[in-house]
Parts: C-alpha cells; sequence; structure tokens
C-alpha cells in the first residue's frame, strides 16, 4: 500500500472529510514496492524523451544535461520505458531487499 510522507491522524481530518487541496498523489510514496528498476546508460542515450513520453506514471524528469531519469519515489519498475527506449540504453535491474 502506498504510504504517505507524513501521514495525518484522525484528529488533522476536517468533519466529513473534505479534500480541502487537490493533487495530492504527489504526497504518496508508489515506488516503495518496486522489484525492479531502470538503470539508463547514458553513454547510449540520445536524448530522445521516448521513456519519458511512454512511462505510465508520469515518473521521469529531464535532467539538466538533457538525459532522461526516473524518479524512484513513484517509479513502480514496469519496464515500459526499457521495452520502449530506442537504443535500448535502460536496463531493469532487481531491487535489492
Ligand atoms: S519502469 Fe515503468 S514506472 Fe518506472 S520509469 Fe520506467 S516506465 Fe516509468
Ligand atoms: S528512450 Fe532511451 S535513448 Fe531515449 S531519452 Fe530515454 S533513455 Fe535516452
Amino acid at each position: 500500500m502506498a504510504k504517505l510522507k507524513s501521514e495525518p491522524g484522525w484528529k488533522d481530518l476536517d468533519a466529513g472529510f473534505v479534500m480541502r487541496e487537490p493533487g495530492t498523489s504527489r504526497e504518496y510514496k508508489t515506488g516503495d514496492w518496486r522489484s525492479e528498476r531502470p538503470v539508463v546508460d547514458q553513454s547510449q542515450c540520445i536524448k530522445c524523451g521516448i521513456c519519458y513520453i511512454f512511462c505510465p506514471d508520469m515518473a521521469i524528469a529531464k535532467t539538466e544535461e538533457g538525459f532522461f531519469q526516473a524518479d524512484l519515489y513513484y517509479c513502480k519498475g514496469c519496464g515500459i520505458c526499457s521495452a520502449e527506449c530506442f537504443t535500448g540504453c535502460i536496463t531493469m535491474v532487481a531491487e535489492e531487499e
């Protein structure tokens, strides 16, 4: 189950559980049950951004150098970026226990 960075207690919630702020999914750590992580060989990356486009979790962001890197806080390890990468420079690596 996803974990909140800082989980509120029941006393912190408004009566009726009124949601006052939209977009709270950013607060949920969804990558902590991943079994594999994507590792990019930057020497083979052509900076095309296909991995960014295909990631179903919007977990990939562009770095200052123009490469694309997965935010492991959100990456679920599905491997789609690796399957779609033109140059095959993304390898899925097993997470350590
Ligand atoms: S493994 Fe899946 S969730 Fe993680 S960055 Fe690649 S496409 Fe996105
Ligand atoms: S799809 Fe592959 S080559 Fe293209 S930006 Fe992503 S890692 Fe680089």
